[in-house]
């Protein structure tokens, strides 16, 4: 299991304690104590699940959800410390999917957390990998989602997809996208606009991922 959760919450002995029953629930728990640098993370790479403590020094939770709400629909678990707090935030309609008041039991929350990941089971980190590769069939998922992509398009990332983290040149991926495609005549400059193209879809599966890295005077790179 590889299910990567975040915990926003400024308490550290409160944190540690959540960390430690979500690693022993077989997450993969990451503290944050600080509502922005939370933000940051989220969009470089989004967890599972978000733990969100309403009052953190900086950026607020109810801050931090509005923004994750911009690019990402990763699951939130808003918790506070005042229970009739609960009825202003699903009042303000920020986007949460539970509220838990403090103090909580650690066995609780993991039970919302559960619940949250079975329910959204389609979504990123619910067990389908990352990326794969169908040949036959030149189609690719990502996240068991399958995108929409032009026979070239396919070329650049099933090739990208075979050696991940591998710098890959544009007169490679100009072969790679010749391959299956006798008639194609890509021109070496057009490999970039494929590329955007196709950032432009992997974007759609995989908000706030950067997926597809370009390596300056080099080429390109997928990191996923
Ligand atoms: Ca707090």
């Amino acid at each position: 299991m590889n299910t990567a959760i975040f915990i926003v919450e400024d308490e550290p002995e409160l944190a540690a304690l959540v960390a430690d029953y979500a690693r022993a629930a077989g997450y993969l728990p990451t503290v944050f104590g600080d509502g922005a640098e939370a933000l940051a993370a989220i969009r470089r790479a989004p967890p599972a699940l978000v733990v969100l403590d309403l009052m953190l020094p900086g950026l607020d939770g109810l801050s931090v959800c509005r923004e994750v709400r911009g690019f990402s629909d990763v699951p939130v678990v808003m918790v506070t410390a005042r229970v009739e707090e609960i009825d202003r935030l699903l009042g303000l309609e920020v986007g949460a999917d539970d509220y838990l008041c403090k103090p909580f039991s650690p066995r609780e929350l993991m039970a919302r957390i559960k619940a949250i990941l079975r329910r959204t089971g389609q979504g990123l980190g619910a067990g389908a990998p990352a990326i794969e590769v169908d040949e036959a069939a030149r189609r690719i998922r990502i996240h068991g989602r399958a995108l929409e992509l032009t026979p070239t398009e396919f070329g650049i990332l099933a090739a990208l997809a075979r050696r991940p983290g591998q710098v890959f040149s544009r007169a490679q991926l100009l072969d790679a996208a010749r391959e299956g495609n006798v008639n194609l005549d890509v021109a070496d400059r057009a490999i970039d606009s494929h590329v955007k193209n196709l950032r432009r879809k992997l974007e759609t599966v995989l908000p706030g991922v950067d997926a597809i890295h370009a390596i300056y005077g080099l080429g390109y790179r997928l990191d996923l």
